[in-house]
């Protein structure tokens, strides 16, 4: 093998990437033993001869960036050999020749695995499209129900990539930027990972606003003395008293991330000089073991705040209950030397390892231990999973429950038996009757907070003592929707309201059936059609739900029978005769888009090169692996295939007229005050144009008066219609669409 590298690489370049390799092994966080070392070292040969032919945009041999996302997988994430083996072959299967039965046979199933599961994500589309950003975020979430290091590699291969932008375009570097800030800090801050998190932020803030990041790091260089001395300052101190307690401490200064900074100067609007914590002071101290380490912090906090006052309010004690990511440490905010406030952060090295490892050092020290807190991770992974097989419909609207779940701050409340919850800051009452038992949740009648009843919209404080009380009669209300904060009680409530509409929709679809028997109308889709033009409605199943709530009386039903009769009836009635049913005339139905599902849903598609449907062909989805959905004809040849294979990747679709989808406007009208007006404007919109109108406001300014009217409208042509007719209305000068 190595006689045949010589061709592609140059001597000088395989002693770098050997170089490179034997470091990854030697800076591994976990000890490995010689059969891993000798996986490792496989993996690596393997993916040197596969990458033989590949170069990087710098030039340097392809080979450098996998050994690198190794090193981060073994030795800042922390994984062990298996994730590092992996990490260096994975982009064997995607760049190469080599195929998952390949790595199979070499490696065994659990690296084959992981590797195809990053090959997957590799192929989700790119795009600045936030939707199918969103998209490929829930899907990047799903393979964490495989193995969650699929995402570690992930998040490390990004951060090696984001580490070696700087010679691809621009617009590349700011996609990727851009995406990174979006997913993958988020998930990387979840997952415990704060050092990855804040390289990720500062790098993204490097592409995404270059300017203000060059600041920042300028003014931070230039500031790096004075901060030093400070600390310098503080620790003569305290450190002397530190000693005299026995206690064996660190002592360092950490400046902000350049990405919190920056952040906070756009958040108040101030200069660099005007953020007052640009960094703070960390204590870690050595504990001899774990039961005492919660009694030295609060030693060292009566040390410190007995040299320096501090601010009761700026206490945050993450020692009894750590953050949801496995943080834990004492912060207290003191006024320090020079009268300045500065942060201290009191941690003993088993935390300060988890605060920086995350996810890998929290295993190693749950192994063997019995009472180490059970890890935030592994209850939020499992929240995520429950969510996930939820049915959800709407993905931007999964995107922003779980980013919310991502980054929000923690509360602990406990329940009447004194277990802890931890849920996101600003959590209601409703939120926590969701974590506890979706049934619970559900039900939810009413609650008790330290024995005071409250509304259901109450918001938790830690420390609570939450008691819920639960009805059989109670169910979800679409006002839930606007109390809730966590994604696993919008998603529960979500579902929930999606069922109980299904419900009514196939309640009014019975109603239908019957009433049109009645009405000695056939049941049939030309029926359902025209009915759907008569009141408007985009789908049918508007159309049943409308029938189910009752919106559409017998009184409609029988008006759109008489319109029936008027083109094709009279006849019929007179002589008995059966007519057949009629093309409306101008009614041409005009169909444009295609939607899916039973719930008729509008999702991004393409139309299939093998039978290019045209609309109103009876059609049928078809959910791709790469290409996301794609629409054969029913009578396609390649239906039958289609549907015996894969037929759960079959997605029912339907033609349908998108003009026939309502809109709303907001109309604001100006003109001279006279008596009337505001009717003569209602009127025109309800009885003459028969729109929908759904809000009017005027107010009168001294003759003059100004107001606004919300209107629902079904394309433009109606909205020109109605700004000329308002116009002409007397006394009205000036429309405008907001
Ligand atoms: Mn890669």
């Amino acid at each position: 093998m190595q006689t045949d590298l010589m061709k592609y690489y140059t001597p000088e370049e395989q002693k770098a990437m050997d170089r490179a390799f034997k470091e990854l092994v030697s800076s591994a966080y976990q000890p490995l033993s010689r059969k891993e070392k000798a996986l490792i070292k496989k993996a690596y040969e393997v993916a040197k001869e596969a990458h033989k032919n590949q170069r990087r945009k710098s030039g340097e041999p392809y080979i450098f960036h996998p050994i690198a996302v190794a090193r981060i997988v073994g030795a800042e994430i922390g994984l062990g050999p298996t994730s590092i083996a992996s990490a260096l072959l994975h982009d064997t299967v995607e760049d190469t020749d080599i195929t998952i039965d390949f790595l199979r046979r070499e490696f065994g199933e659990k690296i084959a695995q992981i590797v195809d599961g990053l090959t997957k994500i590799k192929k989700l589309p790119k795009d600045s499209d936030l939707s199918i950003q969103a998209e490929n975020f829930r899907k990047l979430l799903l393979t964490i129900n495989e193995d969650v290091r699929v995402i570690l590699i992930k998040i490390a291969d990004r951060l090696h990539n984001m580490q070696t932008m700087d010679s691809m375009p621009k617009y590349k570097q700011e996609r990727i930027a851009s995406e990174t800030l979006y997913i993958y800090a988020p998930l990387a801050h979840r997952l415990g990972l704060y050092n990855i998190k804040t390289q990720l932020e500062d790098l993204s803030l490097k592409y995404t606003d270059p300017e203000a990041y060059e600041e920042i790091v300028t003014k931070l260089e230039k500031s790096a003395k004075d901060r030093q001395q400070y600390i310098e300052k503080f620790k003569k101190i305290v450190e002397g008293r530190l000693r005299e307690e026995g206690l064996d401490v660190a002592i360092e200064g950490r400046p902000k991330s350049i990405y919190s900074i920056y952040k906070k100067m756009k958040k108040k609007g101030v200069s660099f000089e005007e953020v007052y914590d640009i960094f703070a002071i960390r204590i870690i101290y050595k504990s001899p073991d774990i039961k005492q380490e919660k009694k030295l912090a609060w030693t060292i906090f009566s040390i410190i705040t007995d040299l320096f006052k501090y601010n009761p309010n700026r206490v945050r004690n993450w020692l009894d209950q750590p953050r949801s990511t496995g943080y834990q440490a004492l912060h207290v905010t003191v006024l320090g030397p020079e009268n300045k406030w500065v942060e201290v952060q009191i941690r003993s090295e088993r935390m300060h390892e988890i605060a920086e490892k995350g996810y890998a050092a929290h295993y190693k020290y749950k192994q063997g231990k019995d009472e180490v807190q059970e890890m935030g991770v592994d209850r939020w992974l499992n929240q995520l999973r429950d969510i996930l097989n939820n049915p959800q419909t709407d993905t931007m609207e999964f995107l922003d429950d779980i980013r919310l779940d991502l980054y929000s701050e923690e509360i602990h409340v406990l329940t009447p038996k004194g277990d802890v919850v931890s849920l996101p800051k600003g959590a209601t009452v409703l939120d926590f009757a969701f974590y506890i038992h979706t049934d619970v949740g559900l039900h939810t009648r009413a609650a008790e907070v330290n024995n005071r009843i409250v509304p259901l919209n109450y918001v938790l404080n830690s420390g609570d003592v939450v008691h819920i009380m639960t009805s059989p009669t109670q169910k979800p209300k679409f006002q839930w929707l606007n109390i809730t904060k966590t994604g696993r009680a919008r998603s529960k409530i979500k579902a929930f309201l999606r069922q109980e509409e299904n419900e009514i929709v196939e309640e009014g679809k019975a109603v239908l059936q019957r009433k049109l028997r009645h009405l000695k109308l056939k049941y049939n889709d030309d029926t359902i059609q025209k009915l759907q033009k008569f009141f408007k409605l985009p789908t049918s199943r508007d159309l049943f739900y409308k029938v189910g709530t009752g919106e559409i009386t017998n009184e409609n039903l029988k008006a759109f029978v008489d319109s029936q009769r008027l083109f094709s009836g009279l006849f019929k009635t007179r002589w008995g005769r059966k007519a057949k049913p009629q093309p409306i005339e101008g009614e041409a139905v005009n169909y444009d888009l295609i939607v899916f599902g039973k719930d008729e849903q509008r999702f991004d598609y393409s139309l299939a090169n093998c039978c290019t449907p045209l609309p109103g062909d009876e059609i049928f989805g078809f959910i791709t692996i790469n290409e996301g959905i794609k629409v054969h004809k029913k009578t396609c040849p390649n239906a039958i295939h289609l549907q015996s294979r894969f037929a759960h990747r079959i997605i029912p679709a339907k033609w349908i007229d998108s003009s026939q989808q309502e809109f709303k406007v907001r109309l604001k009208v100006r003109g001279a005050d006279r008596p009337g007006i505001v009717s003569d404007i209602s009127r025109l919109i309800t009885l003459e144009l028969k729109y929908d109108m759904r809000d009017i406001e005027f107010h009168d300014l001294n003759g003059v008066f100004e107001g606004e009217v919300a209107v629902y409208l079904k394309n433009t042509s109606q909205l020109k219609e109605l700004m000329l007719k308002l116009k002409e209305i007397e006394g009205v000068e000036k429309v405008e669409k907001l």
